[in-house]
Order: C-alpha cells, then sequence, then structure tokens
C-alpha cells in the first residue's frame, strides 16, 4: 500500500472513530438521564420523560428500564411487559444487534448499565453508526468491530473473525475497534488482465473508456453550471412563483394558514422541482433572493387585492442558514407587515436543518427581533437531523413541524409512532404546537390527532396551489 493511501486510510479511521465516540457519549448522557427513573414507578410522567430523552438527545433510538431481565416501562411501549430471554439480553456495557422485535432487519446497539438491581438500556439506530463508516475512499472498507461481532458500512452485522485489515484501532474510550480493510478489486481486474492480453482492444477500450468518463463528467458540471445559470436567470425574471399549501387545525378543521413553496416553470424545460433548485441555490448565494422574493410576492398580492381575514391567519415561509446571516430577513418581514397592515395574516418562518444555523451572538439577537416583531418560528423536518435540541433552545419555535417520513406508515410502523410520540411529548413540554406534514389519507389524519397533533397539512387537505386558489378557497371557508 502507498504512503498516500496509509495516511489517507489512518486518517479516515481517526475521524470515524471520534465520530462514533461522539455517539456513544449520547449513549451514555441518555443512559445517565434515565437513571433515576428507575427509583420510581412507570406512570405517564416517566414514560413522557423517557420519551424525551429518546426525542432530545441525537442518535438514540430507544430508552427502556430493566428489572433483572424483564423490560417494564420503555420509550416505545410504554409500562408494556416484557420478559426476555437468557439469550436475548444484552449483557452490561455495549454490544451489536442485528435487529430487535420492532425492526428486525434494522442494526441496532444496545448500551446497558445497571443500578441496585435494574438497568437501562439505551438503543441506537445502527443506521447512524453504518453512515459514519462510509467514506470517500473506494479502495477501503471500513468496519466496527465490538465483542467479536463487525458491524460493515452496509448495516450487515457480521460474525467472522477479521483477519485482514490494514489498520486497527481501539477507541480510547469504549471497548470498539475500527478495522480498515482493502478492497479486492475482482471482475473489473480479471476483466482488465483479459482485455490486456489484446493490446489492441485494451488501448481501444481505454480511449473508449476514458472518453465516456469525460463526458458523464463534463455533462455533469454543464447541467449543474446550466441550472445555475437558468436559476440566476429566473430569479432576476421573477420566474419563481409562490404556491402555497394549506395548514388545517385538528380541532376544528379549519384552515388556519399556509405554507409556501416556491414554484420554477422554466419555459423550455418545464416544472423544476424545489428538491433541485432549493439545494443549488443553498449552495450558491442564491437562497436569501429566493426567501425575499417569495415574501414580496406574497405581500404585493395581499396588497394589490381584497384579501383580508377576520381571524389571524399565518403564511409560514421557508428560510435556510444564509437567512441569518445578517439583518436583511428583519427587514423583508417589516416591508411585508408594512405593505399588508390590515390583512390579518402573519408571518411564520420554517427553520430547517439542512444547513444549520450557528448559535451565534447575531442570531440571538434576530431571534428576539422576530419575536418582538410577532414573527412565529416552526422548526421544520423535526426528528430527521441532529440539532433538533439546540434547536429548540436556540429558536423558542410556537410550532415544530413532524416531517413526512414519519406520517408515511405512521398506522403500521411501530418505531415511527414512537417517534412521533416522544416528539408530541417534547412539544407538550415546551407548549409547542405540532404540525403533522406528508398527510395523505384519513387513517393518518385520525391516527394523528388521536396521538394528539395539533394542525395537518398534506395532500389530504390539498396540493400546493396558486396563489389566487388559495386566498380564494380560505376566505371562502371562513366562517
Ligand atoms: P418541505 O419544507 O419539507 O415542504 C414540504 C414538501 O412536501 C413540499 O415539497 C410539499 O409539496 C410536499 N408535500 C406536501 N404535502 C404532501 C403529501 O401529502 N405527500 C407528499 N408526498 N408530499 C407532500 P416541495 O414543494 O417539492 O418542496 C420541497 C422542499 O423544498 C421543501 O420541503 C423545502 O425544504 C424546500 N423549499 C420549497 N420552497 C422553498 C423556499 O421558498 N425556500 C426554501 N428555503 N426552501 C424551499
Ligand atoms: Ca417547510
Ligand atoms: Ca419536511
Amino acid at each position: 500500500m502507498k504512503v498516500s493511501q496509509r495516511i489517507n486510510t489512518q486518517k479516515n479511521v481517526i475521524i470515524i472513530r471520534d465520530e462514533i465516540d461522539r455517539v456513544l457519549n449520547h449513549a451514555r448522557i441518555a443512559s445517565h438521564s434515565a437513571i433515576h427513573f428507575l427509583e420510581g414507578k412507570c406512570d405517564s410522567a416517566t414514560q413522557t420523560d423517557i420519551r424525551k430523552i429518546v426525542a432530545t438527545i441525537p442518535d438514540i433510538r430507544t430508552v427502556s428500564l430493566l428489572r433483572g431481565n424483564e423490560i417494564y416501562c420503555s420509550s416505545v411501549f410504554g409500562a408494556q411487559f416484557f420478559r426476555l430471554d437468557a439469550q436475548s439480553t444484552p449483557p452490561l456495557g455495549l454490544s451489536l444487534m442485528d435487529g430487535n422485535a420492532l425492526t428486525p432487519y434494522r442494526s441496532l446497539l444496545i448500551y446497558r448499565t445497571e443500578h441496585v438491581g435494574k438497568s437501562v438500556m439505551v438503543g441506537i439506530d445502527g443506521y447512524y453508526l453504518q453512515n459514519k463508516l462510509k467514506t470517500n475512499d473506494r479502495r477501503t472498507d471500513y468496519q466496527m468491530t465490538l465483542n467479536g461481532l463487525t458491524l460493515n458500512a452496509a448495516g450487515q452485522v457480521l460474525t467472522h473473525r477479521n483477519n485482514t485489515a490494514s489498520a486497527r484501532y481501539f477507541s480510547p474510550v469504549y471497548k470498539y475497534q475500527i478495522n480498515a480493510n482493502p478492497v479486492v478489486p475482482v471482475s473489473p481486474d480479471v476483466l482488465l488482465k483479459t482485455v490486456w492480453q489484446d493490446e489492441k482492444l485494451g488501448v481501444c477500450l481505454t480511449l473508449l473508456l476514458s472518453a465516456l468518463l469525460s463526458t458523464i463528467t463534463t455533462k455533469t458540471l454543464s447541467h449543474r453550471n446550466t441550472l445555475l445559470f437558468m436559476l440566476k436567470k429566473a430569479l432576476d425574471k421573477n420566474e419563481l412563483i409562490p404556491f402555497i399549501q394549506p395548514i388545517v387545525e385538528a380541532e376544528s378543521g379549519n384552515t388556519v394558514g399556509g405554507e409556501v413553496l416556491m414554484r420554477w416553470k422554466h419555459p423550455q424545460r418545464g416544472h423544476i422541482s424545489p428538491e433541485h433548485f432549493i439545494p443549488l441555490a443553498e449552495q450558491n448565494g442564491l437562497i436569501t433572493r429566493i426567501t425575499q422574493s417569495g415574501l414580496r410576492q406574497v405581500a404585493d398580492t395581499l396588497n394589490s387585492g381584497d384579501i383580508i381575514n377576520s381571524r389571524d391567519m399565518t403564511l409560514f415561509f421557508n428560510v435556510s442558514a444564509a437567512d441569518f446571516m445578517n439583518h436583511d430577513i428583519i427587514d423583508w418581514c417589516r416591508k411585508f407587515m408594512r405593505k399588508t397592515p390590515f390583512s390579518g395574516w402573519q408571518i411564520g418562518l420554517e427553520i430547517t436543518e439542512r444547513e444549520p444555523v450557528e448559535d451565534t451572538q447575531l442570531v440571538q439577537t434576530l431571534c428576539e427581533q422576530l419575536d418582538a416583531l410577532g414573527v412565529q418560528i416552526s422548526i421544520d423536518d423535526f426528528g430527521t437531523g441532529n440539532s433538533n435540541y439546540r434547536y429548540l433552545m436556540q429558536f423558542r419555535p410556537r410550532y415544530i413541524k413532524i416531517d413526512k417520513v414519519f406520517t408515511l406508515g405512521i398506522e403500521t410502523d411501530a418505531s415511527k409512532e414512537a417517534i412521533v410520540r416522544n416528539i408530541i411529548a417534547i412539544a407538550q413540554d415546551m407548549r409547542c404546537m405540532t404540525i403533522a406534514e406528508g398527510v395523505e389519507t384519513a387513517s393518518q389524519k385520525v391516527k394523528l390527532a388521536a396521538m394528539g397533533v395539533t394542525h395537518f397539512q398534506g395532500y389530504y387537505f390539498s396540493k400546493p396551489v396558486d396563489m389566487a386558489t388559495f386566498f380564494q378557497n380560505t376566505l371562502n371557508t371562513l366562517p
């Protein structure tokens, strides 16, 4: 192995080890936070508290309290009892599993700690660990080995011993190691050898491959550049148009607001999805123009038409980290309010974790100013990122949005139900309302309402529609 490759491998192993140590620190914190609940009963307050641990500490999937080998309180099943047989009772400390009753095919890491005859069992989703093992290094497979079991980057838990590792690193804190295994190139290698035996064919193939590769690379780059160029032009020409999707109050069934979602219909290329142009705009410093354009266009429409409502309604705008880099957002919100003084429409800002907002003095000042203006904050895509808890402390939101990945399958998927219960518990504790996104069926609506979600959004109620349709429908339904 070349020296540069070896240095690269060692660097990767150290990064992976540090990241996994960080995940395991979260398990330790979760276990420490749960240990004093072992003294009390599994009443609803305790159940809420252990669910809050799951919702607020990154990477944690489950927390369970055990008496001997009996689970008597858990974040997933509340006060239900489960007796584990000797084989499925995890030992004290860390152990790897290739699934459990809840998600039988998904790897899991358990951290179990004991306290006066009882114990706390914290479950970490193997998915988080598996992601840490993925790198750009195509020549090396990175694996985590713990008590004779090995987790690979595909999420499989393997029992065989690994003797081929070119580098092994033990964590200084926890009893596991990271192995780096050189990838043995099988079929392409054999194929090339055969081809090289016929020199002419080999040369032709090499030329063909490099031509193909350069075409693909050029096409990908030029597609990105073209899209970026087109996006700049579209912004100049105001081709990005706000659509609005209604938000419905669970208790009354009334539309109480909407989320503004930008639509881009290119004259030649047709509809271009926000999933493509929003990340591109975020990476290239254009996102603030999109935020400003959305606020301006909605305010102009409210100002020009007779769109006054008798109740307070909120229009939510998506904002990105770049919107919190300076004071412009305050000016744009002020302008919106100045243009629509008597309309009865309020502003909400949805903050996602796609690109994290730093916790700086500037951001704190912005939050205070937004609060003073009456701008409502909503944390978007809650439960899908890592800074959930920090965001709750930082932004003190009025709403928490439950991402559509949790809504899809909520009626049948016990782990999604558990996550949503956790989110609702923490929202209630922080006196926040919850908006469940992606509601597509009546059964999802019924289930989420029974669980205590306060607001809905999704195709079951309406797709995002143009502003004229939204305001017309909303005003028609006002009492
Ligand atoms: P998001 O904030 O999570 O918005 C919700 C997405 O779910 C929207 O996708 C919406 O059309 C879609 N959706 C709503 N109801 C349902 C449903 O019942 N089922 C399913 N499967 N999907 C549903 P859309 O409009 O494609 O937007 C994608 C993302 O682009 C948004 O995700 C948001 O993060 C971003 N985005 C859109 N407009 C803006 C914007 O003006 N500024 C910023 N910063 N981001 C934006
Ligand atoms: Ca959103
Ligand atoms: Ca979402």
